[in-house]
């Protein structure tokens, strides 16, 4: 029988089946089908949202406290058991469906201390007799909305510390990973929340999505997702003049200088640029590399590529999963066509492949010759698809890699103090690596970029705080 997984509205599980998850290493596999909820439905969780809100916002830490704390042992009891589901319905590896959901377990866990961890400031005024206290409040109802690529992890980002300082949650993930976003609210639901502190409504973006838009009852977004839906948020979010706060595209650099170890310039392009199928926003995508190292660079990169075991993501050999459906393959294959007439090279890969299931798989592709005015290094393709620039020297690589729109992540192989520091301090992106893939972050600092790639406060980390949290000034005269 195929499972069925309702929306949870004001403590209820609610809804009627709408939509079907599929598994994109096999598309005969159905995950399972999920309520799709209308904008009645949305309507009813902001309200129960807003209800819940004053109990759960002057709540004491220590329920917060144990709520995220329980839920974070649940997710990394069951770590295997969801990790796999995550590889199921979104086409990354086990080996990295499993490690997403234990970053999941951390998130809840880190946010579980900062609940204890939450203080202000007595300050004195310049008024005599007067103090001040400067301390932080919940916001209200948050209205959490995200993507495809990371269903546990991103959820975890943003409902964990929603909850730890005080708000209540409209959550509403990408409708083509349900699963993992139906399993965090089930842990949490049966940890002990309240009735309304989170509400689960799957359904489209245009409907969902938009309702919460639109409502003034929702008093702070946080999103992540395409550029388009951010700029909606956004002019949304100031009609209402709300809190937002946008994750959105990259197009990274990572820069190879001519005196970088092949090997960790290798690896490094390897994984930023391919694993988890190039389908992240922190993903290489544009490889800066110096005309020394360049050929050599190309060389041993294609010869690792030809290693990669692309294939279905259950299965423990694979490195390189599918892509997670039909439209995001489309959208890459018309990337490499459009790569190709531009006049790139297409040195590796791009190709369709059949597996022993029907799926979406795509080989990693390199491009080689490419320049950063063509369009396949200006606009995200989100797939596994990376160029090659070559570039002169240091400064040219630099003016590159700051040469986008976005500026998200950005990463330099070398083994110059000197030009690592100076990539550090001009990089214009939010996140540096040096000697380190772009992709891969910590969980307790912040994350989060410049330019087209962010809008507002970072995520994660004790940063977090200043999305999910507003300051208060109070004045007493004591005489
Ligand atoms: P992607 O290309 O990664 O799917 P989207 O921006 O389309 O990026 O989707 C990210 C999230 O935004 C998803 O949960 C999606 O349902 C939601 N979304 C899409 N359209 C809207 C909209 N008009 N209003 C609010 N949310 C939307």
């Amino acid at each position: 029988m195929t499972l069925f997984r309702k929306n949870l509205i004001d403590g209820e599980w609610l809804g009627e089946a709408g939509s079907r998850n599929i598994n994109p290493s096999n598309t005969g596999d159905v995950v399972g089908e999920y309520a799709s909820a209308g904008p009645e439905q949305a309507k009813q969780a902001i309200a129960a949202a807003k209800a819940a809100f004053p109990a759960w916002s002057r709540s004491a830490p220590l329920v917060r406290h144990a709520v995220l704390k329980k839920a974070s042992d649940e997710i990394m009891a069951r770590k295997d058991e969801i990790g796999r589901n995550l590889a199921r319905e979104e086409g990354k590896t086990l080996a990295e469906g499993i490690g997403e959901t234990i970053r999941a377990a951390q998130l809840f866990d880190f946010f579980a201390g900062e609940t204890l961890r939450l203080s202000g400031e007595l300050v004195p005024s310049v008024r005599p007799g007067v103090g001040v206290e400067i301390t932080r409040e919940a916001v209200g109802v948050v209205g959490i909305i995200t993507p495809w690529n990371f269903p546990i992890a991103i959820p975890a980002w943003k409902i964990a510390p929603a909850l730890a300082y005080g708000n209540t949650i409209v959550f509403k993930p990408a409708e083509l990973v349900p699963e993992s976003a139906w399993t965090i609210v089930d842990i949490l639901h049966r940890a002990g929340l309240p009735k309304g502190v989170l509400n689960l409504v799957m359904g489209k973006g245009s409907v969902v999505g938009q309702a919460m838009l639109d409502s003034p009852d929702v008093n702070a977004i946080t999103f992540t997702g395409s550029v388009g839906t951010g700029k909606r948020v956004a002019a949304a979010s100031v009609e209402h003049m709300r809190k937002f706060q946008l994750e959105m595209g990259g197009k990274n650099p990572l820069v190879v200088l001519d005196d970088a170890h092949l090997g960790t310039a290798v690896d490094c392009a390897v994984n930023g640029a391919y694993f988890s199928t190039g389908q992240r926003c922190t993903a290489s995508s544009r490889l800066v590399v110096t005309d020394g190292i360049h050929d050599r660079f190309v060389a041993a990169l294609k010869e690792r590529m030809e290693k990669l075991v692309v294939g279905d993501a259950l299965d423990a050999k694979t490195q390189i999963g599918p892509v997670v459906d039909a439209t995001q393959l489309k959208q890459d294959e018309d990337y490499i066509a459009i790569g190709r007439k531009e006049g790139a090279e297409l040195a590796f890969g791009g190709e369709r492949l059949d597996a022993a299931t029907p799926g979406f798989y795509l080989t990693p592709a390199l491009f080689t010759g490419a320049t950063n005015a063509m369009r396949i290094s200006r606009e995200e393709i989100f797939g596994p698809v990376a160029n090659v620039i070559r570039v002169g020297d240091y400064d040219e690589a630099l003016a590159v890699a700051n040469d986008t729109p976005f500026g998200l992540t950005s990463g330099i192989c070398t083994s110059s103090l000197k030009h690592a520091t100076h990539f550090k301090r001009n990089s214009e992106a939010g996140m540096v690596m040096v000697n380190l893939p772009t992709a891969g972050v910590d969980f307790h600092v912040p994350f989060g970029g410049r330019k087209g790639s962010s809008y507002g406060p970072r995520e994660q980390g004790r940063y977090a705080m200043e999305f999910y949290t507003t300051v208060k000034t109070a004045y007493s005269f004591a005489g």
